[in-house]
């Protein structure tokens, strides 16, 4: 697919990607190169220009059902509770009364904020807001998972513990996961498949298989021989890319 935006840039151009489900996906690029167009496209947010989009097999078209988005920037409303939040998915679904109240509970007993109930997002830190958006996306069960560089902006030990609690609730789930990152470490150290993107215009640059066991030490497993195998290789493959997207920025200016 090709997406052309009104401004007449075009953000990707002949992407070709398939993506099996129950994967773990990770796509990582250069700043700009389309990745959370591509993700908005899978949403259904925004339709491509040319070529198509499918989810299970049906061309997108409008809001994609089954899908749950997690942002860098949370979407926490500021005057409802940890509770009001994490419920607030399934409100709008229709879910309602005991049953939307018990796996409210439920969720947020899961990702580790049993007791946090009552409090509103300015009384939590950084990784426990995250933690209720998380909540927050899984509490309607969506098949796919899409996650836009959710752990960006958090410090390292806090993003070590959230991808330890994101590989935990994935695995065994079922959920297809499509994973957007511009750390290599990151992506390989949570994916079964990393997809480089070509500075933009974004294309597909190359796919690599993570061939590490799982269940995963997040940590550790950046010490197995074969991660920094794979890192190498990536970022032969990204270093041009990111070059390429730098030089295109100072260009701009
Ligand atoms: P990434 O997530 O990889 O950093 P994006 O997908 O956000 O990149 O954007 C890709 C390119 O498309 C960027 O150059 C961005 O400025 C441009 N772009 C994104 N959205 C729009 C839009 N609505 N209109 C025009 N250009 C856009
Ligand atoms: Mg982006």
């Amino acid at each position: 697919m090709t997406k052309t935006f009104e401004t007449g840039y075009t953000a990707l151009r002949g992407v070709q990607l398939e993506i099996a489900p129950q994967r773990f996906v990770a796509l990582v690029g250069p700043s700009g190169c389309g990745k959370s167009t591509t993700l908005a496209l899978v949403a259904g947010l925004d339709a491509p220009s040319g070529g198509t989009v499918s989810v299970r097999g049906k061309p997108v078209d409008g809001i994609t059902d089954s899908v749950g988005f997690l942002f860098q920037r949370d979407a926490l409303l500021p005057w409802k509770t940890v509770r009001d939040n994490v419920m607030l998915p399934l409100q709008l679904r229709g879910v309602a009364g005991a049953q939307a109240r018990e796996r409210t509970a439920d969720w947020i007993d899961r990702v580790g904020l049993r007791g946090f109930e009552g409090a509103y997002p300015y009384q939590l830190s950084g990784g426990m807001r995250k933690r209720v958006a998380l909540a927050q996306t899984l509490v309607y069960d969506p098949e796919i998972l899409l996650m836009d560089e959710p752990f960006s902006a958090l410090d390292v030990q806090t993003r070590n513990l959230m991808e330890a609690e994101v590989l935990g609730l994935w695995q065994g789930s079922g959920k297809t996961v499509m994973f957007v990152t511009h750390d290599l470490e990151e992506a390989i150290a949570l994916a079964d498949e990393v997809v480089v993107m070509t500075a933009g215009p974004g294309r597909v640059k190359a796919r690599y298989d993570v061939p590490l066991p799982r269940p995963r030490d997040i940590e550790q497993v950046r010490f197995d021989p074969r991660f920094t195998e794979l890192y190498r290789a990536m970022w032969d493959d990204m270093r041009d890319e990111v070059l390429e997207s730098y030089a295109r920025a100072r260009q701009a200016g």
